[in-house]
């Protein structure tokens, strides 16, 4: 569903990404791992259009993306995007946030679109928040809506840059929950940067190690956490036990 071919990004002078090639299967999980700073969210902000690259070529769904703010509009709606800071509009309801993009971008019927949002409010236990602001809602609720509202979009592949990042330890769960059960039951194609191990380790088909902008191991997931291959990869996840 998705293919990157040595895609290089400067920013001003300096290459903050250097030569990333992999793809992406349909239904499969990858989780982007690496210290701070080695380009984690670069790599994924270039993948929905946030940051432009220099050269290197970026297919989605078998087409060369051709990088216009035109392109991106129209693949944002597949490509659903949840950051670290929700960034959900405060002066709408739950369910206004959730129906603004299907009904104004998507043109499709707020009827339907609101009775669909009812079913995923359910399945992340916020059906009652659904007339709520998101200053009344805890850290992970917000977190669970913005996961929601990027699902209301019917997205082909979903991007996570560190979404548990800035809960306290006991909303980790709950989110980490819906991003699994995105990726068992609903068979998601998702690529997922994370600094939870063990989230990690239970979810990711393949991993992407980078450091310094390039990849340094591209791993099938089990084989990254039980035998990393490089001295790098050792080092960096027994830091993070
Ligand atoms: P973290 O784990 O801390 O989130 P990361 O792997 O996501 O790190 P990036 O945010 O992608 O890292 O940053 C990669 C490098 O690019 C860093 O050296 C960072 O300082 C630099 N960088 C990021 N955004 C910009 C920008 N807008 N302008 C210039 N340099 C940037
Ligand atoms: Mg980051």
């Amino acid at each position: 569903i998705l293919k990157v071919e040595h895609l290089n990004k400067f920013y001003g002078d300096w290459q903050a990404l250097h030569d990333i090639s992999f793809d992406l299967k349909k239904g499969e999980v990858v989780t982007l791992l690496g210290p701070s700073g080695s380009g984690k969210s670069t790599l994924i902000r270039t993948l929905n259009g946030l940051e432009d690259f220099k050269d290197g070529a970026i297919y989605f769904k078998g087409e060369k993306v051709d990088p216009s703010p035109k392109t991106w509009q129209g693949l944002r709606q597949k490509i659903g995007m949840v950051f670290q800071s929700y960034d959900l509009f405060p002066n709408l309801t739950v369910m206004d946030n959730i129906l603004l993009a299907p009904t104004k971008v998507q043109n499709r019927p707020r009827e339907e679109v609101k009775k669909e949002a009812m079913e995923l409010l359910e399945r992340v236990q916020l059906a009652d928040q659904a007339d709520s602001y998101p200053r009344q809602l805890s850290g992970g609720q917000k977190q669970r809506i913005a996961i929601v509202r990027a699902l209301a979009m019917h997205p082909e592949l979903m991007l996570f840059d560190e979404v548990t990042a800035s809960l306290d330890p006991e909303m980790v769960r709950g989110v980490l929950n819906i991003v699994k059960e995105l990726s068992d039951r609903d068979h998601m194609t998702m690529i997922i940067v994370t600094h939870e191990m063990n989230f990690a380790s239970q979810i990711a088909d393949k991993v992407l190690f980078l450091e310094d902008g390039k990849i340094l191991e591209q791993t099938p997931g089990k084989q990254f956490f039980e035998h990393p291959q490089t001295e790098r990869a050792k080092e960096f996840l027994s830091s993070m036990d």
